[in-house]
């Protein structure tokens, strides 16, 4: 490799990879062939290479003398979805499809460590590309395996493209960007019967009933108005037949929320609804709440960098700084814990036409590949040159 090749001397280059890894999608933890290609192609640009790092993540670093350091992350895992895509390059594994772009995440992330390696700015920038960020938390595991110990960073920085975002634009926001995603589950126990002879029984369908609407009014009636949350409902079991009130329902879901605050009150409320409704009928209640995923929250600083990087790529029009947080929810928020960062959304063009993240006809859009090594090489040159003490 020149050292004066461009980034657009490298796209074909690029986009052959991206299509690879498309075809050959792997889900949570299970990134070997994956990790084992982002390895092969940092070592190939003279990178430093830690494998294994959370089960099959990888680190390249890049040293430069003294100075700051500074974490730029890309996800590498795909999802249980059978494509229906008809590409060229779409999955060869049935049932497994790159449908939320961590294919051009990896890509991106390799191209920019690859353009950086020519031309390597002062200090350590630490390339990280995490498994499993799809419901099974891979940065937390990274983060528990040692990541910021053994790769001390000043600061980290995440992106994930955005359909319905035109390509070439990126969005951000200081503070909460994507949300806490907790999931419940609730098994409520009345006393089975005859479904022609209800006075025998506690039926606890009912009061399922009775508890989603109890539930639901902690959101629209609880909470400020101002304060996003939701509370979905996700899976109802119970019965088995027409003539058998059923002895118990259970309910599954997931609970969203963009402060500690809102997220305290609806796991303390929803418990707490579930078992006076439940009681009111005769009826009792077990239920379970897991906090999966905190909010996802950019800090001031390093949101500045990240815009006035995005800035310098794309041009401030571009640039929209007042995107209202999204719902979903992002493990990136297990490295904001631990360190200073920020994550913006980078444009994947229309949503239209089955394009929206998870579906089984999204395809990440190769147009955005030099948008995104061009973001990573500029928010890495501006943290590391940074001056100020925070
Ligand atoms: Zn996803
Ligand atoms: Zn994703």
């Amino acid at each position: 490799m020149s050292t004066n090749e461009t980034i657009n001397d490298m796209l074909p280059r690029l986009t052959e990879w991206r299509h690879d890894l498309h075809a050959n999608p792997e889900t949570a933890f299970e990134e070997h062939r994956t990790a084992a290609f982002v390895a092969e192609k940092l070592r190939g640009a003279g990178l430093e290479v830690h494998e294994g790092i959370g089960r099959t993540g990888v680190v390249g670093i890049l040293r430069n003398g003294e100075g700051r350091s500074v974490g730029l992350r890309a996800d590498m895992d795909a999802l249980d979805i059978e494509e229906t895509t008809g590409l060229a390059y779409a999955s060869k594994v049935a049932g497994k499809m790159h449908a939320c772009g961590h294919d051009g995440h990896t890509t991106m992330l390799l191209g920019a460590a690859i353009h950086m390696a020519a031309n390597p700015p002062r200090g350590t920038v630490v390339f990280i590309f995490q498994p499993a960020e799809e419901n099974e938390g891979g940065a937390r595991v990274m983060v528990e395996d040692g990541l910021f110990r053994r790769f001390p960073v000043d600061s980290v920085f995440g992106m994930h493209n955005w359909p319905g975002l035109p390509v070439g634009q990126f969005a951000i926001r200081s503070g909460p960007m994507m949300a806490a995603q907790d999931t419940f589950e609730l098994r409520i126990k009345g006393r089975g019967a005859h479904a022609g002879m209800p006075h025998q029984g506690i039926d606890s369908i009912l009061v399922a009933g009775q508890i989603q609407t109890a539930w639901q009014a902690i959101v629209s009636r609880s909470l400020n108005p101002a304060d996003a949350a939701v509370i979905s409902m996700t899976q109802i079991r119970a019965g088995d037949t027409w003539n058998i009130l059923p002895e118990t329902v259970l309910i599954r879901g997931t609970v969203r929320s963009l402060t500690p605050e809102v997220r305290d009150r609806l796991e303390t409320e929803m418990g707490y609804r579930a078992k006076l409704v439940a009681e009111t009928f005769g009826a009792s209640v077990e239920f379970d709440y897991q906090r999966r995923y905190p909010a996802t929250v950019n800090t001031s600083l390093e949101t500045d960098i990240a815009r006035a990087a995005a800035e310098t790529v794309a041009g401030a029009d571009a640039v929209i700084q007042d995107m209202p947080a999204s719902m979903g929810a992002e493990d990136f928020s297990f490295m904001l814990q631990e360190k200073p960062g920020a994550y913006v959304w980078m444009g994947n063009g229309p949503a239209s036409g089955n394009r929206n993240l998870h579906n089984p006809n999204y395809d990440f859009n190769d147009e955005a590949l030099s948008f995104g090594v061009q973001f990573w090489t500029e928010v890495a040159r501006r943290a590391l040159a940074r001056n100020s003490d925070r």
